[in-house]
């Protein structure tokens, strides 16, 4: 019972999963009920939460890629390779579209096909 299949191609280690919209909306608002419980700023609350989530291999659904550059896109998804700046962060590559190299958004590069990683969007 993955929900890794969510989006087509996007492969994850055994165990790890990204959120729907529904659960990524009902943590928020339990973060940001907590929040305001404690007197935290809400966006704090959040913040914590969604990397405290990532540690644990819970991730946030990637945004709808920006269609100027490719649109693959990738989930720094290994903690033990990604610091808690990056974990979880979705990246998109910025390489012209229709690129045949590794994508690469500036800050990380992959292969197609990596795990954790959303081949670009066919062209419509
Ligand atoms: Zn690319």
């Amino acid at each position: 019972m993955s929900k890794n299949q969510t989006y087509s191609g996007l492969h994850l280690p055994d165990g790890m999963r990204v959120l729907s919209a529904a659960e990524m909306r009902r943590v928020h608002d339990a973060a940001s009920a907590a929040a305001r419980r404690h007197g935290v700023r809400g966006y704090i609350a959040a913040e914590i939460v969604f990397d405290a989530l990532a540690t644990a291999g819970v991730f946030n659904e990637p945004l709808s890629p920006d269609p100027d550059t490719c649109t693959a896109q990738y989930l720094p998804h290994d903690p033990a390779e990604f610091d808690a700046d990056t974990l979880g962060v979705w990246q998109q590559c910025d390489e012209e579209p229709g690129h045949d190299d590794d994508h690469d958004s500036g800050e990380i590069g992959w292969p197609e096909g990596a795990p954790g990683s959303l081949p670009p969007k066919a062209a419509s």
